[in-house]
């Protein structure tokens, strides 16, 4: 759905001529959107909103529109509620939802366990955009389809949001909900450019790059398209995503003080793992226990262990805790064992001419792939040199964590600084905290972190705003 004219029946003037509060979000994805609904329900004052981002869909941030918008979710519904205190909402939704429950009669009279498609996960979060939005006459919400390419504190405290617009006016609360960043030309591309070597290509092949969930994603897509070819994945440390249970695995995690350092801690969660499943649990258990204690834990280390955990064990947690529902786990192993897609661990090089060069894992030379297209899945982190996030760095309004992978932020997602001090009312929400938060690129946590937003922005533009 695209936003243009969406909210015109109140008016963005009239909020501009009034000394009530502005608040600025700068994207629209997940993070944006939920950040607004949390906004909308927790701060009972009037207020205008202004949300800012040049991609036309409403919450078309990566991971609900990019490739099919049928893909299946890995988190089960119980676990997406955009509610507070309501962990039932999204189940409750598709309960209510006639042409849903009609498509999945066997899990009636509840979805909580299940796996549902983005486009569904998406219908919800716009639906719940826009109940919360109808149920304020107070407020006034303005879509910008423009960049924001710089922000600036003023002396008065406010900031200026610098975008294609030349007249925006200054904003009190600023929340930075970038994501991933703004989408590059090529990933926008229906048909990416071919390798130039096609002409040496046997068979039909595709190379994918990565091995996240944008990988099987795209693999399946393919497959589900028709295309027959061969398929290789070419991964840096060649971890595929792992399976769920069929169970619930609720979280479990053991209730003894948690080792100091990161191989202790490693071999704390492995034995945590294996009397679980002697206890006839499962490590997927554990993996969501370990996640309730993820943010005490990676304050805990030293710089130097976090960059060890960043460069050897991240790619292994990632492979843990983002995981597959178990019929898609089961198409992706049945696609490995055709051997119609390989998986090969090693370094990718430039695209020559005659193709991709790649260094697999243990070998002192490059090969060159021939393919007849080369398909990026790889998940960037969020991106420090954008213009926006480099004219905050440049402010002194941020700074970048300590390994680099977003800004360095508190539990609220309010910058930290040298000095030990905090920046108000400029909130990073989701992703570009995720050196100082774990798993905040997770619906769950974005949607604990946007309330607690919400709670702290009520506080700053009127003392005793918050909803009682
Ligand atoms: C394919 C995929 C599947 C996923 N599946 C799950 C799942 O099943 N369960 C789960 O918990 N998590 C999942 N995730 C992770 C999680 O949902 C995402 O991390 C989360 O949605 C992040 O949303 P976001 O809005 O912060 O970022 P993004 O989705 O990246 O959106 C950021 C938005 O900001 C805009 N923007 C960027 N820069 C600017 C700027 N300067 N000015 C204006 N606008 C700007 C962009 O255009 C974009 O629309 C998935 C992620 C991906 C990629």
């Amino acid at each position: 759905m695209t936003v243009h004219g969406l909210f015109s029946s109140k008016s963005a003037a009239a909020a501009r001529a009034s000394a009530i509060p502005r608040i600025a979000i700068v994207g629209r994805g997940f993070s944006g959107m939920m950040t607004a609904i949390a906004l909308m329900k927790i701060v009972r004052t009037p207020f205008h909103l202004q949300l800012f981002d040049p991609n036309s869909s409403v919450s078309g941030g990566q991971a609900l529109s990019t490739t099919r918008a049928s893909t299946i979710l890995n988190t089960r519904v119980r676990d997406l509620s955009v509610s507070k205190g309501d962990a039932d909402d999204f189940n409750d939704w598709l309960c209510s939802n006639a042409e849903f429950r009609a498509a999945v009669p066997a899990a009636i009279p509840g979805f909580r366990q299940i796996f549902v498609p983005k486009d569904i996960f998406s219908d919800y979060v716009y639906q719940r955009f826009s109940e919360a939005f109808s149920a304020r006459r107070d407020i006034s919400v303005q879509v910008c389809p423009e960049p924001v390419v710089a922000i600036r504190r003023m002396h008065s405290g406010r900031f200026l949001l610098e975008s294609g617009s030349p007249t925006n006016p200054l904003f009190d609360i600023v929340v930075l909900a970038t994501g991933y960043g703004l989408p590059k030309a090529e990933d926008r591309a229906e048909d990416p450019s071919p390798v130039r070597a096609q002409r040496l290509v046997a068979r039909p092949h595709t190379v994918l790059l990565g091995s996240g969930i944008r990988v099987v994603d795209q693999l399946l897509q393919l497959r589900d398209t028709g295309y027959g070819g061969q398929v290789t994945i070419l991964s840096r440390n060649g971890f595929l995503p792992q399976r769920h249970t069929p169970n619930s695995a609720d979280p479990v995690f053991p209730a003894d003080a948690m080792p100091g350092n990161l191989s202790d801690i490693l071999r704390f969660i492995r034995k945590a793992c294996r009397e679980a499943e002697a206890e006839g649990r499962s490590w997927q258990s554990v993996m969501n226990g370990l996640r309730k204690h993820a943010r005490s834990l990676w304050r805990s280390l030293p710089a130097r262990e976090k960059q060890q955990f960043n460069r050897h064990l991240r790619a292994i947690y990632d492979s843990h805790r983002n995981r597959l529902p178990e019929a898609i786990h089961a198409r992706l192993q049945g696609e490995l064992a055709s051997g119609n897609t390989v998986l090969r661990r090693g370094v990718v090089g430039r695209q020559g001419l005659g193709g991709l060069f790649f260094r697999p894992a243990g070998s002192g030379a490059d090969e060159i792939v021939h393919a007849e297209r080369v398909l990026d899945c790889r998940c960037r982190g969020p991106q420090l040199t954008s213009p926006m996030i480099a004219s905050l760095l440049d402010e002194g309004l941020a700074l970048p964590d300590e390994l680099s992978l977003g800004l360095a932020v508190d539990q609220y997602g309010r910058p930290c600084l040298d000095d030990g001090s905090v920046v108000e009312d400029l909130f990073a929400v989701g992703p570009l905290g995720l050196g100082s938060l774990p798993d905040i690129d997770l619906v769950p946590e974005i949607v604990s972190q946007a309330y607690a937003v919400a709670e702290h922005a009520a506080e700053r533009v009127y003392p005793c705003s918050r909803a009682i």
